[in-house]
């Protein structure tokens, strides 16, 4: 066997990562930051919700040496989920499209709620929120044994954000054959 074919996957390196889809690392997910490890491109310390003990599984993967976590991707700290105060909630729904594992339900000029089972904590619903009825509390879960069920939701996520996209493409497609069919000169 030869090196190449021993080096560890995109997949091997997201198993790793706890699946919080921060971005903190700089990427739009785990998974986009596994891939860049893989390809050479990332250090294997931009990682705060996985910390020290990320770290040193990935050193050990890719026998790398064990460096601190980079200050600049923002500090290790307790898990937590998010949850909204219902009373306070004006149903814009502005939270709803960043998050990345679908963790809120709610529809517009309604109030919102977390399924608190499904939030990863990542903190990217907090921001757009314009009146700030959403506080991160404590979780109660080992956020290691949610990794799994965020890794679904979050390619779910994904799998439905392009298949919008790719769909509105369509539309926008047909919609330019219309207007090219009805200006071409008449035979
Ligand atoms: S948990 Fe956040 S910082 Fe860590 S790899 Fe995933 S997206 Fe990046
Ligand atoms: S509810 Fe907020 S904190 Fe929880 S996963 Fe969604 S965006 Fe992240
Ligand atoms: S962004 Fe805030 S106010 Fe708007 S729906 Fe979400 S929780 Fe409610």
């Amino acid at each position: 066997m030869n090196a190449q074919a021993q080096r560890p996957t995109a997949g091997s390196i997201d198993a790793l990562l706890p699946q919080t889809q921060c971005t903190r690392c700089g990427y739009e997910g785990c998974l986009p930051y596994a891939e860049a490890i893989a390809a050479g491109t990332a250090p294997i310390n931009q990682c705060p919700p996985g910390g020290a003990a990320t770290i040193a599984a990935l050193a050990t993967l890719l026998d790398r040496a064990v460096q601190p976590l980079n200050p600049v991707n923002g500090n290790e700290r307790a898990p937590l989920v998010a949850w909204i105060d219902e009373a306070r909630c004006i149903g814009c729904a502005r939270c709803l499209p960043p998050c990345p594992v679908d963790a809120i339900v709610g529809a517009a000029k309604f109030l919102h709620t977390v399924l608190a089972d499904r939030c990863t904590g990542c903190e990217l619903c907090i921001a757009p929120c314009p009146v700030d009825c959403i506080e991160l509390r404590p979780a109660s879960a080992d956020p290691a044994l949610k990794a799994p069920l965020h890794r679904q939701r979050y390619v779910a996520h994904k799998a439905r954000l392009a298949s919008r996209a790719a769909e509105r493409q369509r539309q926008i497609d047909v919609q330019k054959a219309v207007v090219r069919a009805g200006s071409a000169p008449s035979q």
